[in-house]
């Protein structure tokens, strides 16, 4: 489908959305969580604390069968997914199903032997959440993490990774330690405790020299006031994991004092990506990331411009559902299907010093009903074609009456959920 909207036309969508593809899937295995961030939205709940049953989420595999669209299940949501007493199970089962496995972790949990068996079990990407570059910078948003630590378990997962790649399918567990063991040298890898200060690099070289691990692996860093001086230190961290990508969100004040921390100013922006007069389209073309050009494009943006360089438009995801219109959805801990994770769980947040709640959406629970009924829904087919034209009031803009104080109805309107209010679909909030 093609989402573009030259000259702001959009083009005219069919009525009946029933059978939409799905093709990502995000699972919440549980709302546990090992630690207690600042920036956690737990902070902002009176929920218990739950794990993802079994047959619901076996249900949900089996479910996908009627889905051939369907590629990626990624676990992530709001808790540890590695506090779950079967996670590896979950890995394996959709893996086998023919499925994408992906993982987000804070990864203090990742010993050695359970990255050994995430790694057999068919995990395909993790991307671990990194808010600092040093412990005590990282320690002050998430209390009780080690980020050296962090590096060592990632790292470790690296390895099994490779070991997985270098060794014949069915190779005994001997050979598998082994292996283990010589890249570990090879790596220049100290034994445990290990501190960061204590890795040596020389021999990275034969690491850049074999394939790459099977395991992509992946920073998330939610960027601050407090901690966005240290971004350019995370190509340090990332070459010692292996990253081989770097996801920066905005973070989302779930508690009033963050709202000083926040590096977004959310004036009015064009909604159509195609230029409107009330704010014209800039088109930047490819040039040298100098002090003088930097200077002058920030100043632009500054103005809250719609910005498209090397004909990427910058500005085209306002409005724009990075959940519902590549066809996802997401499944709680306690089984529920939701449009998406933010809609997982009812919380309050603060977005131009209003104090919003927002209630949580399901569409049916996955311990009572089939995947495809729940899709089929004609009120949750209606609801993802609201999201693709996106005709909500633009509440985040406006802020001119109390329906911008929650998700119930806006002044087009329209029936719970509205979206006007959202800033995943502003580009300001990323996930995995
Ligand atoms: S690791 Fe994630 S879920 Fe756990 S406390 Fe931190 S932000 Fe919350
Ligand atoms: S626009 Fe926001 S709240 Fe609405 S479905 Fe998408 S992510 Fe969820
Ligand atoms: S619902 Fe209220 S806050 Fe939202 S756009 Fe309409 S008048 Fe403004």
């Amino acid at each position: 489908m093609n989402d573009e909207r030259p000259g702001g036309a959009a083009p005219p969508a069919p009525a009946d959305r029933a059978s939409d593809p799905l093709t990502k899937i995000y699972v919440e295995p549980t709302n546990r969580c090992n630690l207690s961030c600042v920036t956690c939205i737990r902070h902002s709940w009176d929920e218990s604390f739950e794990d993802l049953s079994w047959p619901a989420y076996r249900n949900l595999i089996e479910g996908l069968a009627d889905f051939p669209e369907a590629e990626t299940i990624a676990f992530a949501g709001f808790g540890e997914p590695l506090l779950h007493p079967r996670f590896p199970d979950m890995i394996r089962l959709a893996h086998d199903s023919g499925l994408r496995t992906e993982m987000t972790t804070n990864a203090m949990l990742l010993t050695s032997a359970l990255a050994e068996q995430l790694v057999d079990a068919g995990l395909d990407q993790v991307t671990v959440s990194i808010d600092g570059t040093s412990d005590p910078s990282h320690g002050a948003i998430r209390p009780g993490a080690s980020l050296d630590r962090i590096v060592g378990n990632v790292r470790t997962l690296y390895l099994w990774s490779l070991v997985k790649h270098t060794t014949p399918p069915g190779a005994g567990r001997g050979v598998k330690e082994e292996t283990m063991a010589w890249l570990r040298e090879v790596a220049g890898e100290p034994s445990p405790p290990i501190e960061m200060a204590d890795y040596i690099y020389p021999l990275e070289d034969v690491l850049d020299s074999m394939p790459p691990a099977p395991v992509r692996i992946g920073i998330e860093f939610v960027a601050m006031k407090s901690n966005i001086h240290e971004l350019p230190g995370l190509q340090e961290i990332a070459k010692k994991i292996r990253a081989s990508f770097i996801l920066v969100s905005n973070v989302l004040p779930y508690a009033p004092e963050l709202q000083d921390q926040v590096l977004y100013d959310l004036s009015p922006t064009s909604h159509e990506s195609g230029g409107d007069p009330r704010n014209p389209l800039w088109i930047l073309p490819r040039m040298d990331w100098s002090r003088e050009t930097l200077e002058a494009v920030a100043a632009v943006a500054r103005q809250q411009a719609n910005l498209s360089y090397l004909d990427l438009n910058l500005g085209q995801r306002n409005n724009y559902c990075p959940f519902i219109r590549p066809g996802s959805l997401a499944v709680s801990c306690h089984g529920g299907v939701s449009p998406c994770p933010p809609l997982l769980h009812s919380y309050t947040c603060y977005i131009r010093d209003w104090k919003k709640t927002f209630r949580r959406c399901e569409y049916g629970n996955l311990a009572e009903h089939s995947l495809g009924s729940i899709w089929r829904q004609p009120d949750y087919a209606a609801f993802r074609q609201r999201v693709r034209t996106f005709e909500f009031s633009p509440c985040i803009d406006c802020c001119g009456c109390e329906f911008a104080e929650g998700n119930e109805t806006d002044c087009h309107g329209n029936p719970f959920p509205v979206c006007g209010h959202c800033l995943w679909a502003r580009g300001v909030l990323r996930c995995p």
